[in-house]
């Protein structure tokens, strides 16, 4: 059996529903189809809420225009006998999603429970119209069986009771099983909640493992993984075929073709990944497994993480540089911070990492934890901290052993006047990372491409 997966853009038009219709109504014998909402309009929930509690009445306006948006999908692609109850279902959910908004409104506050309950309605909706287009098409409902557990202030997916809950959902026959993405509950207190923003690649993933579908299909708006995002290397190239390893390097470095948890639940079982463009169904994508193939690509992708921190401990560290590198890694590791090491181009001594931004912070204040004796004692210098700096990742099998690439990446980016803040070569096996000033990112991708493809 197959799981398919159709992000925001494919279920965001009249045109690329009737294209998920034809795919999914093509395929013999069962499947499940995870949808997200419609293409854009998550941002929009979002915006819309903060207009609400920034007290401001053209929320109501927002509300009309999504109102009229899915009102217009339904008339365009649902058939005349069903519409009035899909209508029904859609303007039931928007008035208690209006109620919602009229609650915040009032009361000038947005709490992060209240927002994941509004952002729940993008997947709710949809789900309901691609179940009732699609020919043989049953809806079922995530809500119910995808459960999350509190990790911090955190919500991630509980895997082992939401596999068990997929178990049992699935248990009966079903033709085409349709599924909002995304969405979730806790699994203690049944409070909506959600897997992460791109989160429907996730609850695809989960389904898929769960179910042990022989594939997953992540249908999408380009013609599978490419050699760097196409909105800034104009002549990136289709990869046919990439191990899971590597797919999931390039994702967690920034490539937002799947969002990066998805991969694990897949790999564990060894089922196949394929990306596929719901706009060129018969184009052949990228399929992603466990082992490299004859005739792959030695280098798989660049991708960057635009918002990344370096930090640098120096000090009287030389002689316990180990020790300093595995208490910094093992602190910020309790508290899910990912972090890689780097060598400073200037060859500063001491050691050097970078971190993405959104937990700068929190680093900075595990290291002052972590070294406070040796701060007191002056043996440390405070942490060093470079802010507004970006990641480059080129990954691909055996980079570890890859030197001579390296080091032409580091020719190719000074020679045109981009310089390299520090650098990770060797370190993993699969990737190389160079830290560049933000506002050089795009440049520097542009030039580590044409170099290696
Ligand atoms: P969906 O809504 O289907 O989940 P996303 O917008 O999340 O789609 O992901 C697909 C987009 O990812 C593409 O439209 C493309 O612009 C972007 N992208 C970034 N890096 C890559 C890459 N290396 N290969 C393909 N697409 C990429
Ligand atoms: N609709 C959600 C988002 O925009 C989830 C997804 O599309 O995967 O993030
Ligand atoms: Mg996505």
């Amino acid at each position: 059996m197959k799981v398919l997966k159709f992000g925001g853009t494919s279920v965001g038009s009249i045109e690329s529903l009737k294209n998920v219709k034809s795919i999914v109504e093509s395929i013999n014998g069962p499947a499940v189809v995870i949808v997200s909402a419609l293409g854009g309009l998550t941002d929009r929930l979002i915006a819309t809420a903060k207009t609400a509690a920034a007290n401001d009445l053209t929320y109501l306006e927002e509300v009309e225009a999504m109102t009229e948006r899915h009102l217009n999908i339904i008339d365009n692609v649902i058939d005349e006998c069903n519409r009035r109850d899909v209508k029904d279902t859609v303007l039931s959910l928007l008035s208690n999603l209006k109620r919602m908004y009229d609650g915040v409104y009032l009361i000038r506050h947005l709490p992060q429970m209240t927002l994941d309950i509004i952002v729940s309605y993008g997947e709710r909706m949809s789900s309901v119209i691609v179940a009732a287009m699609i020919k043989g098409g049953s809806r079922h409902d995530s809500l119910k069986f995808v459960k999350t557990e509190k990790w911090y202030d955190k919500n991630i997916a509980d895997q082992k009771l939401t596999t068990h809950l997929i178990k049992e959902e699935f248990s009966k026959p079903f033709d085409k099983a349709i599924v909002p993405g995304f969405i979730s509950t806790d699994c203690k207190t049944g409070d909506i909640t959600n897997l992460g923003r791109g989160g429907s690649d996730f609850t695809a993933a989960l389904v898929a493992a769960a179910l042990d579908a022989e594939i997953l299909e992540i249908w999408t708006d380009v013609d599978g993984f490419l050699s760097a995002d196409p909105r800034i290397v104009s002549d990136a190239i289709l990869v046919p075929h990439m191990t899971f390893i590597e797919s999931m390097e390039l994702c967690s470095f920034g490539a937002k073709v799947i969002y990066p948890p998805t991969i694990y639940p897949v790999f564990h079982k060894n089922i196949p990944i394929r990306i596929l463009n719901t706009f060129n169904p018969s184009a052949k994508g990228t399929l992603i497994t466990d082992s490299s193939c004859e005739g792959d690509l030695n280098v798989k992708g660049i991708s960057a993480i635009r918002d990344t921190t370096l930090f640098h401990l120096g000090g009287n560290i030389s002689g316990k540089l180990k020790n300093t590198v595995s208490r910094t890694f093992n602190a910020l590791a309790k508290k899910g911070v990912k972090v890689f090491n780097v060598t400073r181009n200037d060859e500063k001594s001491g050691m050097s990492f970078a971190v993405a931004k959104a937990d700068a912070d929190v680093t900075y204040d595990l290291l002052c934890r972590e070294f406070a004796p040796e701060l007191s004692k002056g043996s440390l210098s405070l942490p060093e901290r470079i802010d507004n700096v970006a990641t480059i990742a080129v990954v691909g099998e055996n980079m570890k052993y890859n030197s001579r690439l390296g080091a032409r990446i580091r020719h190719t980016l000074s020679r045109d006047g981009i310089n390299v803040e520090g650098h990770s070569e060797g370190a993993s096996d699969t990737t190389m990372a160079y830290v560049v000033d933000s506002s050089k990112v795009d440049d520097a991708l542009r030039h580590i491409h044409t170099l290696v493809f």
